[in-house]
């Protein structure tokens, strides 16, 4: 039986063999705990993860220590956004500005605050799948504590006005936030950004294994942003993410953060080739795009079948392509895709859209026997 080509890079992506290697090292070879540097094993764990530290801020053009590792982009959305009700409750900030089209790990966060007493505006987006920046110029407040913005959406692949953004939010004082799970060592423009506070970015989305991740924060006035810690310990990360370093996922990520930077553009041209294939195949069978093609990264597509569902289109694909229907994190959920609700598609359209993301490991799929098996189930056959 044929192994179905992987379709799902935005969900997860492979691990590069080279930080599969770097995690192997640290696990079997070099384990030791890098908070106890007095002996070789603790100094090469030590060492390991200082290097990483470095490596995983160049994508983002910070330094090593503006690298708070965290479990991934979940956890560090939530503490951006959480880690600063304190801070809000001490100077009378309590308005959030965030949007429609939020990864679920910053709209609950979100919603929490809410539940503290906070104000949460969302902006809505528009059929382009980009948030609308105006909307922020016209929402934010003399109180306005934080703005939560993404890069990249995970459904659709669409990138974010952030450079307009950063023209809206010069010269005030809220701290902006931008949720980078999707864009982080892909899309290079707009992170390095000095306006931005915070970015959350994650190891499995850039071919490190699952597990890991990173908030990067950005001094202001010489301060990092006044967070309150989610969890208290043993005081490492700043003290705002205690726990013994997963030495072996961190050097892996660093690995693959080095990997990102320096083959960025090729892994680039790669996906921009691969897209012109399934861009053809998705013309050929009439699938109409979600989101503007000229805002979208060149590994991603999100589109509607007109008349096919798409759990039946998934299952009727399977042995051939592994994509999906919505993205994984609301997979387990019934509930047709918010965000392609807020870009105002109707609910059919919803109810029939896939997504299918590559990258620059992708083999060619067998597209003659996709179209064949989607016109099959066009037909009723
Ligand atoms: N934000 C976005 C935009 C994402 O796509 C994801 C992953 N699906 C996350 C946050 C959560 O990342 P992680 O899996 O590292 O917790």
């Amino acid at each position: 039986m044929n192994i179905p080509v992987y379709l799902d890079c935005s969900a997860t992506t492979p691990v590069e063999p080279s930080a599969a290697a770097v995690a192997a090292k640290f696990t079997e070879k070099d384990y030791g705990n890098a908070a106890s540097p007095v002996h070789d094993y603790g100094l090469f764990a030590r060492t390991a993860a200082d290097h990483a530290r470095k490596l995983v801020g160049q994508p983002a053009g910070a330094g090593a220590d503006s690298v708070v590792f965290t479990g991934g982009a979940t956890e560090s959305n939530n503490l951006a956004i959480l880690g600063l009700a304190e801070e809000g409750t001490r100077t009378g900030r309590r308005h959030i500005i965030t949007t429609a089209i939020e990864h679920k790990s910053v709209l609950e966060p979100a919603a929490a605050m809410e539940r503290f007493g906070f104000r949460v505006d969302h902006l809505p987006a528009g059929a382009d799948g980009r948030f609308d920046v105006n909307r922020l110029a016209e929402l934010l407040r003399p109180d306005t504590l934080l703005v939560s913005t993404m890069h990249v959406n995970n459904e659709t692949g669409i990138i974010q006005p952030l450079k307009e953004t950063a023209e809206v939010l010069a010269g005030h004082e809220a701290y902006w936030h931008v949720d980078s799970a999707q864009g982080y060592g892909k899309e290079f423009t707009m992170l390095t950004d000095g306006r931005i506070d915070m970015i959350s970015v994650s190891g499995h989305k850039i071919y490190a294994p699952k597990g890991i991740g990173a908030l990067i924060m950005r001094r202001r006035d010489g301060r990092f942003p006044p967070l309150m810690p989610l969890m208290y310990g043993g005081g490492q990360e700043q003290g705002l993410r205690p726990g013994t370093l997963p030495v072996q996922l961190i050097a892996a990520f660093g690995e693959a953060a080095k990997l990102a930077m320096r083959d960025g553009e090729t892994r680039r041209q790669k996906c921009i080739e691969y897209r012109r294939a399934v861009l053809s195949v998705l013309d050929e069978l009439g699938a109409q795009q979600n989101g503007d093609e000229r805002f979208c990264m060149p590994h991603t597509v999100n589109f509607s079948l007109k008349g096919i569902k798409a759990e039946t289109a998934v299952r009727a694909l399977k042995s051939v392509i592994a994509v999906s229907g919505t993205s994984a994190c609301t997979s387990h959920n019934p509930m047709p895709s918010y965000v392609l609700g807020a870009m105002g598609l109707s609910a059919e359209r919803v109810e029939c859209s896939l997504r299918f993301s590559w990258c620059h490991m992708t083999p060619d799929a067998d597209w003659e026997r996709v179209k064949d098996i989607i016109r099959k189930l066009r037909s009723g056959i």
